[in-house]
């Protein structure tokens, strides 16, 4: 298959981890940032193929991981009601919030949708004159222009009974928020392919400037990663912090302005709080105020709630590359995919869900 094989092929993957094993004198600690990536690394195994001194950390670029405990309690409070159809991404039904998750919701009697676009809860609205329509709009800029284009075309439309909960995150500041920590171990990020795909990369000259840290933009099949990181391991061994587009074939520096412009007439940066991690200034997306009358959250008067994490949850620490699943005490006995205490249990892109499902019970490298 054009566009996938050639980026699969043992001999390139076999002469890349070569490459990166010629140029590593020295322990390197390297962060890549999407929940995808995660996966692809220990799906094929390349975690465990590449050189001793080369430790991956995982970032926080898995959605679902991120969106807090509070908005998850106010999805739950808002999908109780009986005049609510509830419609969100699929991997949002399990996480759990305080109490319950949405598929207890449902298994209760409430109108919970599983939707593949928020297209959908426009339809649903449509149909469903009788109902409020509420779609749980989270994720970074990669959903946030169809997002925003969903709350345009209602508004265009005159649709009244659909609403957005919203939770976008941005990725620039998660990263500039891992490297101002104390406790920081990133030398270098792998960026997330597909989020500089809608948002190219003019973001991070001003991060590796200031932080003196390389970016290299990366893609997702194994050439892609091992791609990524040899431009990292290089820049790193020569002692430069710049940014590299490696994954050329999907992301130019501007990215894709039509996505953008969609997002920025819709939403505007907001301080948003992460999961496991806290408050980072200006990191998140929320509606402008002339699409506040979208806004589930002021529509319900869901107001601040009193949440609680599972006190077993180390998922900040993951979240932020300073620990691995394998040393969280719950990892694979109280929290497993089945029965997750964390969010990163529960996604497609969840570190914790990556660990289990490829069996990783030693840190790699580590
Ligand atoms: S293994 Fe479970 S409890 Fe531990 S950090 Fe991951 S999600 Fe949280």
């Amino acid at each position: 298959m054009k566009y996938v094989d050639e980026y699969r092929d043992p001999a390139k993957v076999r002469g890349l981890l070569g490459e990166i094993d010629e140029q590593v004198t020295r322990p390197w600690v390297l962060m890549e940032i999407c929940g995808g990536q995660t996966h692809a690394f220990l799906h094929h195994g390349l975690d465990e193929m590449l050189p001793g001194g080369i430790e991956l950390v995982h970032g926080p670029g898995c959605p679902v991981c991120v969106t807090p405990l509070e908005q998850i309690d106010k999805a739950l409070a808002i999908a109780t009601r009986p005049d609510v159809i509830f419609t969100s991404y699929g991997d949002m039904l399990r996480v759990p919030g305080s109490t319950m998750d949405l598929f207890n919701i449902r298994a209760n009697g409430g109108d919970v949708r599983v939707v593949y676009s928020p297209l959908e809860a426009i339809r649903i609205a449509e149909t469903s004159p009788e109902k409020q329509v509420v779609f749980f709009a989270i994720g970074f800029e990669t959903t946030a222009p169809p997002n925003a284009m969903a709350v345009l075309q209602a508004k265009q439309r005159g649709i009244k009974n659909l609403s957005v909960l919203v939770s976008h995150v941005c990725v620039p500041p998660a990263m500039e928020a891992i490297l101002s920590s104390k406790t920081n171990r990133v030398q270098a990020f792998l960026a997330a392919g597909h989020v500089c795909a809608v948002m190219g990369y003019h973001e991070y000259p001003a991060i590796t400037e200031k932080y003196k840290v390389p970016i290299v933009v990366t893609g997702f099949e194994p050439v892609d990663l091992l791609v990524g990181v040899l431009a990292a391991v290089r820049q790193l061994e020569a002692g430069k912090a710049e940014v590299q587009n490696a994954y050329e074939r999907a992301v130019t520096f501007e990215g894709n302005q039509t996505a953008q412009n969609v997002m920025n007439t819709v939403f505007q940066p907001v301080d948003r709080k992460w999961r496991g991690i806290g408050m980072i200034p200006q990191s998140g997306l929320g509606l402008r105020p002339e699409f506040e009358a979208f806004d589930a959250e002021k529509r319900f008067s869901v107001g601040e709630l009193v949440t609680q994490e599972s006190p077993l949850c180390i998922a900040g620490e993951i979240l932020q590359g300073i620990k691995k699943p394998p040393q969280c005490a719950a990892y694979g006995n109280q929290c497993t995919p089945q029965s997750p205490l964390g969010a990163p249990m529960v996604s497609a892109e969840g570190t914790c869900a990556a660990y289990y499902r490829y069996h990783r019970e030693l840190v790699p490298n580590g």
